[in-house]
């Protein structure tokens, strides 16, 4: 499991400095994960998403699941 979080600001909801974007990456011999949030300490906005190589009603594509869904940053893990 790598854990990765950048300050990268620009709140949509405060307009806070402070917005987070984390990503999370975690894989074994069956399963890969990948899942991102961005979190606003000043008014506790929160968004996730989840990409997974097992979910079976979207494919997984390691190429998006390696990008930020809400700023578009790539992962650098
Ligand atoms: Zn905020
Ligand atoms: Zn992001």
């Amino acid at each position: 499991m790598s854990r990765e979080r950048i300050t990268i600001g620009g709140c949509p909801k405060c307009k806070s400095d402070l917005l987070t974007c984390q990503h999370n990456h975690f894989q074994n011999d069956e399963l890969e994960i990948h899942s991102w949030e961005h979190k606003c300490p000043d008014c506790g906005f929160r968004q996730t998403e989840a990409f997974r190589s097992d979910d079976e009603d979207e494919p997984f594509d390691p190429i998006l699941a390696s990008k930020c869904p809400f700023c578009g940053r790539p992962a650098n893990d």
